[in-house]
Formats: structure tokens, C-alpha cells, sequence
């Protein structure tokens, strides 16, 4: 199944359960603008390479698109329409008044040199040209993009405005270096958020924090955060895995070490806090919660038979394959979808875009009251619409973005 029908099969089961019109359904099931873009860069040794990047706007009815760029050598048409549909019911869901988008370039970022990556990130900018904009689409970082890549976007963007427009168009991308306009708390803010649905969830359960023995996928800038964020908390991080290597200490990584090994060599490989193992042992291992924090497709129906975890926080956009979350909702193994789980980076980009148009800028405890108390709405929110429609998390989540968006077209109607 390819990804993007993948995205549009949780929605259509959260459609039928709440009665949806099959017109909305209809509308929700093609992306408003798919942008494909060809662009050269001359490279250092003097070569000349064509890229190809893409920006897919899925659904602006609550606002201007937003979501990430990721660079990525799988970036593909497929994989970027499955991750925009997913910012629409993201936005929708957690109540910010933005639309989705995704967009990326197909490359490895590890190819190039610092000096070539500004010069395809400006070139790629450049082409996009009037299809990014502060209020009309705003991208953000994803798996391969950082702050660095969000400040040359900003940078190439605001020199082909108007000089009576440069300062005002800051926000036309999220995730930038507070030193350019980003907001405090941006860059942890994915991790915060996964770790404060997992502080709800135990909340919910009667379980300390602390009491918790947990694996992590992926050691990037969600995996990351949430491992150190939780570490502090007096989690317990048993085994964690990247694209090079998985590590696993049944008494507990030594995280904030290990972040430094990772800052130094690029992976969590070597690192001798921690015994090297197979990397299916992320799947194996009992622990009580696992955080896919990579990639899409990681958990798949074999691997999830293997699984002996209480509960899966889905950091990750579409780690979980839709058999594989079949036979653990029935295996009672409960999932918080990515749709809330990872939503936390886009509030806080929600608060950067609000902070850039008033260039008034906030404290981290205002950010994190904030992001907390918004996270917790849409938490209890698909609670109360699971139970109400007798379904499992990701279902409700669903439900609760299309109530959002059929309440929308149903005054709006649609155009002419
Ligand atoms: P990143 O590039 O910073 O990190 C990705 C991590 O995944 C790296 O540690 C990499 O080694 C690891 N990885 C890649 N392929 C892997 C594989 N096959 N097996 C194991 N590990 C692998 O990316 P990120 O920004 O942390 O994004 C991770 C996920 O979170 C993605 O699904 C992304 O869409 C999602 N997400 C990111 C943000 C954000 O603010 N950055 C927000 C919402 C969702």
C-alpha cells in the first residue's frame, strides 16, 4: 500500500464513525497543490547538479499550509502527499489555524558540504519562490533539515522581497535559531510534547514517570529531546537505536553522555555506555514504552508480534503499518498516534509565527504552560471521542480533526 493511502485509511474509518459527508472525504483524499521543482547548484568542485525538491500543499481550510522539509534520499511524491494529509489533521486536531503541508529534496544531506547545502537550500527556496510565504505556507524542519536550513530559507526569502517587506516576512518558516527570530523552546519542543503526552498517559494510569523502562528510536532531534527530557524525569532508557547502530543497558543508558557521543560521531555506534545489539532487539525487548522516533513504516505486522511493551508513543509521522496497529489494538497494546503524539513541534511553530508577526517574544515558562495546556485539550478531547465512539486512539484523534474541519466547510461551503 503506498503511504498516502495509508494516511487516508485511518481517516476514512474516523469519517465513517461520525457520519461524514463522502464530499469533505472527497476533498481530503487529493492534495490542493502537489509543486515539483528542478533546480541546479553548482557544486565545489565546480560540477553542476540538477535537484529535484517538492512541496505538497494538501489543505488550507483552517489556515495557511504549514509543515516540514525533509531531506531525505527516499523523499518521494508518495511519501511527501502521505506527510502533508498528516499536518492537515495535526493542525486540526490540536486547534492552531493552520493548514498542512509537507515538502523535501531528494538527497543525503551527508553527501554535501556545509557550503554546498547553502547553496541548494537557498537555490531550492528560490524556486518554491511565491509558493512559501508567512500567510500563505510556512515550512518548518523535519528528518535532514535543522535551524541552520530554516534561517538560509528565511534569509533568501526576505532578500527577493520588497526591502518594505524584508522584516515582516520572518515568519515565513518555523524552526529557526532564536538568534534569527526562532522561538525558545522550538527545537526541543517535539520531544517535550511526546513527553508530555507519555506524563498524561501515566497520569491516566496511576504510573510514576519513573517508574518506566523505555526504548528509542531514532537519536535525531525528536529522539533526542525526548530521551534526554525523560531521562531528567527518572525514566528509565534501556535501548535506543539510530540508522548506523542500536544500543541497549538494562540498568538505563547514561543519556546526557550519550548525547555527547552523538554530537561528536555523528551516531550512537561505539558508544560504551552500552552493549551493541541487533537492531530487532528495539522490537523484542520488553520494556513498557516504545518511541519510534525515525522514520515511517518501522513497525511492521512481524516486528509488532514481537513486541511486549504497554504502550507505543508514535514520535515518528507513520511509524506503525496498518495491519501492524491492527494486531497490537487487539493484542491491547495501546498507541498514542503521531497525529497527538508529535504534534508539540507544531504548536510551538504555531507560537514562533505568532511571536514574528508581533515581534513581541515570549519566555520559555510562558511557552511551556502553553504547549502543555494545549497538548492536554487535545488529549482529553480524543479521550472523550473514544469512548464516545467506542474506538481506538488514532481513530478518535481522527474523528476529532475531521468534527473540526466538516464544522469549517459545512459554514464555509464550497467555493462558488
Ligand atoms: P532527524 O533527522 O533529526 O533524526 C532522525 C533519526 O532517525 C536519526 O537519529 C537517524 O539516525 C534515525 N534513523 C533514520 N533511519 C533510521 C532507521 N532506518 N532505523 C533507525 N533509526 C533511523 O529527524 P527528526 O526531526 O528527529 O524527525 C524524526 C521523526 O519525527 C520523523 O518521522 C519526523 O517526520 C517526525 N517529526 C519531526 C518533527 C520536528 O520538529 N523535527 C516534528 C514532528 C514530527
Amino acid at each position: 500500500m503506498k503511504l498516502f493511502e495509508a494516511a487516508l485509511s485511518h481517516c476514512q474509518k474516523a469519517a465513517e464513525l461520525i457520519g461524514l459527508k463522502d464530499d469533505y472525504l472527497e476533498i481530503l483524499s487529493e492534495p490542493q497543490n502537489e509543486i515539483i521543482v528542478n533546480f541546479p547548484v553548482r557544486m565545489e568542485d565546480g560540477k553542476l547538479k540538477v535537484f529535484t525538491g517538492y512541496r505538497i500543499q494538501h489543505n488550507n481550510i483552517l489556515g495557511p499550509y504549514k509543515g516540514g522539509l525533509r531531506f531525505h534520499p527516499a523523499v518521494d511524491l508518495d511519501e511527501v502527499n502521505a506527510l502533508a494529509a498528516w499536518m492537515t489533521f495535526k493542525t486540526a486536531l490540536v486547534g492552531i489555524p493552520f493548514g498542512g503541508a509537507k515538502g523535501g529534496v531528494t538527497i543525503d544531506p551527508a553527501e554535501y558540504s556545509n557550503e554546498e547545502m547553502r547553496r541548494i537550500v537557498r537555490r531550492f527556496t528560490h524556486a518554491l519562490s511565491y509558493n512559501i510565504g508567512p500567510d500563505h505556507d510556512i515550512p518548518a524542519p523535519d528528518v535532514g533539515t535543522n535551524s541552520q536550513t530554516m534561517d538560509w530559507i528565511m534569509d533568501t526569502y526576505s532578500n527577493t522581497n520588497a526591502p518594505s517587506v524584508k522584516q515582516s516576512v520572518k515568519g515565513v518558516v518555523t524552526g529557526k535559531s532564536v538568534e534569527c527570530g526562532g522561538s525558545k523552546s522550538r527545537e526541543a519542543a517535539t520531544g517535550q510534547g511526546v513527553l508530555y503526552n507519555l506524563r498524561h498517559w501515566c497520569g491516566q494510569q496511576g504510573i510514576a514517570l519513573d517508574e518506566l523502562s523505555i526504548g528509542v528510536q531514532g537519536m535525531g532531534n525528536v529522539g533526542g529531546h525526548f530521551a534526554r527530557l525523560a531521562h531528567e524525569e527518572g525514566c528509565k532508557i534501556i535501548i535506543v537505536g539510530d540508522h548506523h547502530a542500536t544500543i541497549k543497558n538494562s540498568e538505563g543508558l547514561n543519556i546526557p553522555e550519550l548525547l555527547e557521543w552523538i554530537k561528536q560521531h555523528g551516531s550512537v555506534a561505539g558508544f560504551a555506555g552500552g552493549q551493541e545489539v541487533d537492531s530487532e532487539e528495539l522490537f523484542t525487548t520488553p520494556m513498557n514504552v516504545f518511541v519510534p522516533a525515525a522514520l515511517e513504516n518501522q513497525i511492521t505486522l512481524e516486528r509488532a508480534k514481537k513486541m511486549q511493551c504497554q504502550l507505543i508513543i508514535e514520535a515518528a509521522n507513520g511509524p506503525t503499518m496498518i495491519d501492524a496497529d491492527r494486531y497490537l489494538t487487539n493484542n491491547q497494546i495501546e498507541i498514542i498516534p503521531d497525529i497527538l503524539a508529535n504534534s508539540g513541534g507544531v504548536i510551538v511553530s504555531y507560537f514562533e509565527w505568532l511571536q514574528n508577526k508581533s515581534a513581541h517574544y515570549w519566555s520559555n515558562d510562558d511557552i511551556q504552560l502553553k504547549l502543555r495546556d494545549m497538548l492536554w485539550e487535545a488529549y482529553d478531547e480524543v479521550l472523550l471521542f473514544r469512548h464516545r465512539l467506542a474506538c481506538t486512539n488514532r481513530e478518535a484523534a481522527y474523528a476529532v480533526a475531521l468534527e473540526r474541519l466538516r464544522e469549517v466547510y459545512d459554514r464555509r461551503g464550497i467555493f462558488p
